[in-house]
């Protein structure tokens, strides 16, 4: 991570929200609510759960997060590459 002399993060890289694969209905409502297209969903056992694919392009913009109607996608704190 790139600081500045003054202990400053310069461009720090945005959180990238996790999963809750277990709680994940497969709703799909993240999918839809991601502009840049990072959220799809795969087979997790017997149903399909979202997974943010690309994570280096996320933003952060925290969208899927506020479509998910129950707090299956939480927001990171540091990049994961989930
Ligand atoms: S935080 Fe924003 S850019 Fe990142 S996966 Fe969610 S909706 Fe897409
Ligand atoms: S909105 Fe929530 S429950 Fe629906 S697919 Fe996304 S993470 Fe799963």
């Amino acid at each position: 991570m790139e600081t500045a002399r003054s202990g400053a993060v310069l461009n720090p890289a945005p959180p990238v929200p996790r999963v809750a694969a277990d709680r994940c209905s497969g709703c799909g409502r993240c999918v839809s609510a991601c502009l840049l297209r990072l959220v799809t969903l795969e087979p997790q056992g017997y149903r399909k759960a979202a997974r943010i694919v690309s994570a280096e392009r996320c933003t952060g913009c925290g969208a899927c997060v506020a479509s998910c109607p129950i707090g299956a996608l939480v927001a990171g704190s540091v990049p994961t590459g989930c």
